[in-house]
């Protein structure tokens, strides 16, 4: 991603209280033309806040908002151009579906044949064409949201917000859903934000991912860069699953954990107390030679995903720690064998492992 690219939506040092309760806490945003971000982060941590501020539906203590070059710290919604896009559908029942497209589109005389041919358009985009005379309670959820996200396009915004679009869906809709409005936001080009608590619709849709906690972002960046560089044991926690082992830093590129040392690629820093692994970042390894960053283990218990194994392990010299490791299938099959051994080597890469306080 390019660094000096100019923001398209710029969102500096916002703060918000709801009486004594600090909602945001100086949290600053800014967003490529044509990017897809999501504010990812658990109940409570501010994320609908932000957005609100952004649409102009909730008004921040401090901070501004510039978008397209325009500040709109104190514009009305009206005024900020863009479409928006909440969990319940919000679709007029008394009104048909391409009377609901319509509905944000100027209704001026000599306007009229315009606007049929841009809900045609629009219902066409989300693959709803064949719906116009319905009423929304003729429709399924997802389709509910598909003619939802055609009246917030329609008027053809700079800027589309979504709280939570998917939510309400039941799993399959909602997969379906997600790769076509992605895939709808890529060909469209429109920067997009997007506020949802699941991380895997955050991983799998958006460019960049905001992690929110208590009010503030603690990390923003790419899926990859989050997973595998996690600027905190929370992101760690929240973005994927983290393995913990207590350590005790030798020095910058070295930790003792029982009575094993291990390398450690990224440097450690003073106060490290523990190490990360991802589970599928742990190896098992053949042999029992004591080769580098490899330990005994005492395999607990496993179960079979399909395409890989969770396996539990408990690391020879370490009692209270379990490490869980995803291996493939044939390596399950032979961990978790009756004839097995029940013990394994297994190794934790040195690029695999960081350290925390
Ligand atoms: P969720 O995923 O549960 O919607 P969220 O991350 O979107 O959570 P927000 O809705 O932004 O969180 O709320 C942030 C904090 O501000 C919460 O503690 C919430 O209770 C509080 N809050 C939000 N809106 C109001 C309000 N209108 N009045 C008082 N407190 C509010």
């Amino acid at each position: 991603m390019p660094q000096r690219e100019t923001a398209f939506l710029s969102v500096s040092h916002i703060v918000k209280h709801f009486g004594a309760h600090a909602a945001l806490g100086d949290v600053s945003l800014d967003i490529l033309p044509g990017e897809l971000v999501c504010l990812l982060g658990p109940s409570g941590c501010g994320k609908t806040t932000l957005l609100r501020i952004i649409a102009g539906l909730e008004r921040q203590d401090r901070g501004t908002i510039v978008l397209g070059g325009r500040d709109i710290s104190l514009a009305p919604p009206q005024a900020r151009d863009y479409g928006i896009l909440f969990q319940s559908y919000a679709l007029f029942p008394n009104l048909t579906v391409a009377q609901n497209v319509a509905y944000g589109l100027s209704g001026k005389r000599g306007l009229r044949d315009r606007i049929a041919r841009r809900v045609e358009e629009m219902l066409s985009l989300v693959d709803m064409v064949g719906f116009a005379s319905k009423y929304p309670g003729q429709l399924s959820g997802g389709q509910q949201q598909r003619v939802a996200l055609a009246r917030a396009l329609a008027p053809s915004p700079s800027l589309l917000l979504l709280d939570e679009p998917m939510s309400a869906l039941d799993a399959r809709v909602r997969e379906h859903l997600r790769t076509e409005l992605r895939a709808l936001q890529k060909r469209l080009s429109i920067t997009t934000l997007m506020v949802t608590h699941d991380q895997e619709e955050a991983m799998v849709m958006a460019d960049r991912i905001a992690v929110m906690n208590g009010g503030v972002i603690e990390q923003f960046g790419t899926p990859n860069e989050l997973y595998r560089q996690p600027a905190s044991p929370f992101i760690a926690d929240f973005v994927g699953e983290a393995n913990w082992l207590p350590c005790e830093r030798i020095d910058e590129h070295r930790a003792r954990i029982g009575a094993h040392e291990l390398r450690v690629h990224s440097p450690l820093m003073n106060g490290t107390r523990r190490l990360f692994v991802r589970p599928e970042a742990v190896r098992v390894v053949p042999g029992r030679d004591a080769m580098s960053n490899t330990l005994l283990a005492e395999v607990l218990d496993g179960v079979f995903l399909g395409r890989s194994y969770r396996v539990a392990l408990r690391m020879e010299g370490l009692s209270g720690v379990t490490l869980n490791a995803i291996v493939p299938p044939e390596t399950g099959d032979a961990l978790l064998s009756p004839q097995a051994a029940r013990h394994c080597r297994i190794e934790l890469p040195s690029e695999a492992l960081r350290g925390y306080a």
